[in-house]
């Protein structure tokens, strides 16, 4: 029944929508998507012809939107504190360090970190925007703790995980981490045998995230490189729904360091999301411009919710657009979380009496204002924050 009304959708952005749609109603989705006759959801043909249909000119989903009527952005109501889904989640798991010696830390959950590499930065300071407070300003958050996890990976140069070959990944993982600790580029890079390498403090920012968003139920933030710690796996991207390299060892040493930096600072699930769903280029007001786990983060192995499911901060609060490149280098699972962004804008634009477009120049108004304030405009050391280099695509040393 729903095979059959989904094969009478033309717009493949439609049928998603559909498929979307009964997902709530009944529940099927995960297990549709799974079966032959869905192919199109994980090919990459159809999303490489689905990018291509969208940049003419970008989403036909807009064009029923409610006829243009002139509101001045005072009037808007950017419908805050809406839009992240509330997660069910238990107790964090505390986990506290048992000893530091030789240049390793080891943890009550069985992670181990290795600290040679460690940097220090600039201290983490940064602004966040209250979204239950609409017309309120950027604020300087007293509590300078990290507010969440940005996943990324190294894009350096990958060699066969086989033993003859030791030498070799041994000298390309030393050569990475000499690299990334001179660039400052992450907190935690998690090597191809599982080690954890401290790279900056956790104390300090980290240039990794470039141009960046993301919000969760209170705060939005912009420019994540201060307010969200940096865990990158030594592994390279792949188009759409592949899954990057990754070794069981690297999942697993992934899992100890998100529980263990969870635990520490009270990051909450839905704020541990890939340099993909955050990444942005004011320029052109794209999002995407950084793709690094778009397709296939293994969210579940981490011990979190499927945050790809997550309307997208850049999206539905600050009036960002997408193109046939971003659709080209993105999956299936992300994609829900661009039609629920969708969904959103809409549904505001709908309750403004205004149409998608006029919303976005709204939004995008509001976003040039916010990050007009930001201190980073001025800083003149610690990285490049006005470039959206996170220390190279990705790193390349
Ligand atoms: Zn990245």
């Amino acid at each position: 029944m729903i095979d059959a009304r989904a094969s009478k959708i033309e717009d493949p952005v439609a049928k998603l929508r559909f498929l979307k749609n009964t997902e709530k109603r009944v529940g099927q989705v995960e297990t549709v998507l799974g079966r032959p006759q869905y192919w199109w959801l994980r090919n990459k043909k159809f999303w490489l012809a689905l990018g291509c249909l969208l940049m003419i000119p970008t989403l036909s989903l807009f064009r029923s939107s409610a006829p243009p009527i002139s509101v001045s952005d005072g009037a808007m109501n950017l419908v805050a504190g809406r839009g992240s889904k509330p997660f069910r989640e238990g107790p964090l798991e505390k986990v506290w360090l048992i000893d530091s010696k030789n240049g390793v830390e080891t943890w009550s959950n069985g992670l181990h970190i290795e600290t040679r590499f460690s940097t220090t930065n600039r201290p983490r300071d940064y602004f966040a925007w209250n979204r239950n407070q609409p017309t309120s300003s950027l604020v300087q958050l007293a509590d300078k703790q990290a507010a969440g996890i940005v996943f990324h990976t190294t894009e350096s140069t990958l060699e066969e995980l086989e033993e003859q070959k030791m030498r070799r990944l041994k000298l390309l993982g030393e050569s990475l981490l000499q690299y990334v600790s001179k660039e400052k580029a992450y907190h935690y890079v998690i090597d191809r045998f599982g080690r954890v390498f401290r790279i900056v403090k956790e104390t300090d920012a980290a240039n990794h995230a470039g141009k960046s968003t993301w919000a969760d139920d209170k705060w939005a933030y912009i420019g994540l490189n201060d307010s969200f710690l940096a865990v990158s796996f030594e592994t390279q991207t792949r188009p759409g729904d592949e899954a990057p390299i990754i070794s069981q060892a690297q999942i697993d040493s992934g899992r100890t360091l998100t529980r263990m930096l969870r635990s520490r600072y009270n990051i909450p699930a839905a704020n541990c999301v890939t340099h993909a769903q955050v990444s942005i280029n004011p320029s052109n007001f794209q999002i995407g411009y950084h793709t690094d786990w778009a397709g296939n983060f293994p969210f579940e192995a981490m011990g979190l919710p499927d945050n790809y499911l997550q309307p997208l901060a850049s999206l539905n609060l600050f009036g960002f657009n997408y193109d046939g490149t971003f659709f080209a280098a993105t999956g299936a699972r992300m994609w829900k979380g661009v039609v629920s962004s969708e969904d959103l804008l809409r549904e505001q634009a709908r309750e403004n009496s205004i149409s998608v477009a006029q919303l976005r120049t709204q939004l995008r108004n509001h976003y040039r204002r916010l990050s007009a304030l930001l201190p980073e405009n001025n800083r003149s050391s610690g990285g490049n924050p006005n470039s959206n280099s996170s220390t190279a695509q990705e790193v390349n040393p």
